[in-house]
């Protein structure tokens, strides 16, 4: 997932407090605005230690009120975390069922919205890491813009790669991602690219201090924007800033794009070739993650063909995250398509080790 030179970023002797860790601090905040086409004074991108769950937390506690109601595309096992989230926190998710094998239809969410008046945001999965369907935020935000309503977006495992331009999207409240997918960073540290119109309107909402996007903004109000309100992972947030100098040297995210869809050809086209069955068909495959059915026979296990594929160099989840079993291969991280070739020639092998002979997916 990472170059040699972000792991090596870890290991600077950094204190969360001192005044030469800020300017690094603050600057990484500037360098993603940037890259989320925010334009300063109107949009800020705030730092949450966590996972991504954290932020997505975040953003839905933030801008909608207890008891306000998100209408969530039913987009996959994202989404459902989603749904999850915004129910734990006390508002109210609806969702929204669609064909989650193909990118939804902005008419249908416009009668979603047309249909319900009730609803005041909608929550999208950007790229849908459960089925590998990348969804078309544009459009969506679009028809959300048109209705009046605004939007929160799980960029996730989007962000860095597929496009997001919030100077062209003023429903979007907040675009929420982590340093650990498409910018090839380490996990520890989320951000939120937000509106501060709208954040300083939504104050007080959140019902959790620490969640609350609004004390983030308010602290760099404040104090100034390099200093953290609470200890931060200052070493994770100093590797993500050394993964942003690759990230411009590769030629920015349009670059990404075109090296992760050039990894996902490689390895959807080497998985049809080795006879195992993709989850998602050719032309609503998306460039972050191919998932892929597990094969027929009786002999595949999930664990084994991890355990054989990594003996052999290559490192998968030991877990799926589609409605059936299978499994799943990222094609972001600091790989190229060679180093895909190499996988699906490791995957070929590992197959053989554990005796599956029959490798074309239950059908569904
Ligand atoms: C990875 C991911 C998340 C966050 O997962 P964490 O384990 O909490 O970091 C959220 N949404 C999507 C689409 C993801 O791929």
């Amino acid at each position: 997932m990472t170059r040699p030179e972000v792991r090596a970023a870890l290991g600077v002797d950094i204190a969360p407090w001192d005044f030469d860790f800020r300017d690094v601090y603050a600057g990484v905040r500037d360098r993603l605005l940037r890259i989320a086409g925010g334009v300063p004074g109107e949009h800020a991108a705030l730092p949450l230690p966590g996972c991504g769950h954290f932020i997505t937390e975040a953003a839905i506690r933030s801008f909608i009120p207890p008891g306000g109601r998100l209408l969530i595309p039913m987009t996959g096992s994202y989404s459902d975390r989603m749904i999850r989230l915004t129910r734990e926190a006390g508002r109210e998710p609806v969702a929204m069922p669609i064909t989650a094998m193909e990118t939804i239809s902005p008419d249908a969410v416009a009668a979603a919205l047309e249909q319900d008046q009730s609803i005041t945001h909608v929550g999208l999965v950007q790229s849908e890491t459960g089925s590998g369907v990348v969804h078309d935020a544009d459009a969506i935000g679009a028809v959300v813009r048109v209705h009046g309503r605004r939007m929160i977006v799980d960029a996730v495992s989007a962000f860095g790669a597929l496009p997001m331009d919030m100077s062209a999207h003023p429903e979007i409240d907040a675009a929420v991602f982590t340093a650990n997918k498409c910018l090839e960073a380490l996990p520890g540290i989320g951000y939120a690219i937000v509106r501060i119109d709208r954040l300083e309107q939504c104050s007080g909402l959140a019902g959790s201090w620490s969640f609350d996007l609004a004390d983030i903004y308010a602290q760099v109000v404040r104090s100034g924007d390099g200093r953290p309100r609470f200890t931060p992972p200052a070493q994770i947030v100093n590797a993500l800033n050394t993964a942003l100098d690759f990230f411009d040297l590769e030629g920015g995210r349009v670059a990404r794009l075109t090296r992760y869809t050039a990894n996902m050809r490689t390895l959807y086209d080497g998985m049809i070739r080795l006879g195992v069955t993709p989850y998602v068909r050719p032309e609503h495959q998306g460039p972050i993650i191919v998932n892929v059915r597990a094969p027929a026979d009786p002999a595949w296990n999930l664990q084994r063909f991890v355990d054989a594929l990594k003996s052999r160099g290559v490192l998968i989840s030991n877990f799926y995250s589609t409605p059936t079993p299978g499994f799943r291969v990222g094609c972001i991280g600091a790989i190229s398509p060679t180093d895909m070739a190499g996988a699906v020639a490791a995957m070929d092998q590992a197959l053989n080790d554990i005796g599956v002979n029959n490798r074309a997916g239950e059908t569904q």
